[in-house]
């Protein structure tokens, strides 16, 4: 069973709500969420953050079925229908991992643009988790159009 770590989940926070990376100052690699350690270099604690434009490509994805979801999203799991989880290749090169949201788990393509949008995730004894979603880019062009 998964579980809130409280000081983890401060401490991750940050960058979770602002889709914060860590670029290495010694070869440029960006990763997100940021880590101690450059996966390309090996440079340790030498990060600058850099704020994600949590813009990007569906690169693959997978459609979860109704119910068949870890232990904290159980009640989204049931309550909801099947939802897509993507690898999103965001316009920085890095690929990260992301419910598709604001869109029928059908209409999702590889390659389909989208960018990001932070919403509750799931509750667990009273605490409510937001982090960042994914949704097609047509709602920002519909939206742009109408204005
Ligand atoms: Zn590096």
């Amino acid at each position: 069973m998964a579980y809130i770590y409280i000081p983890s989940m401060w401490r991750t926070l940050k960058p979770r709500y602002r889709l914060i990376g860590a670029k290495c100052r010694k070869c440029g690699m960006i990763c997100f969420p940021p880590r101690r350690i450059c996966m390309k270099c090996g440079e340790t604690d030498n990060f600058e953050e850099v704020k994600l434009s949590g813009r990007g490509k569906v690169y693959s994805y997978t459609i979860i079925a109704r119910g068949a979801t870890v232990y904290e999203h159980r009640r989204e799991g049931l309550s909801g229908g099947a939802f897509p989880i993507a690898l999103i290749e965001l316009e920085e090169g890095i690929r990260v991992l992301g419910q598709i949201t604001d869109c029928k788990p059908e209409e999702v393509r590889i390659g389909m643009e989208v960018e990001v949008v932070f919403r509750r995730i799931y509750e667990q004894d009273g605490i409510i988790r937001y982090g960042y979603k994914f949704r097609p880019v047509r709602f920002r062009k519909i939206k742009e159009r109408k204005a």
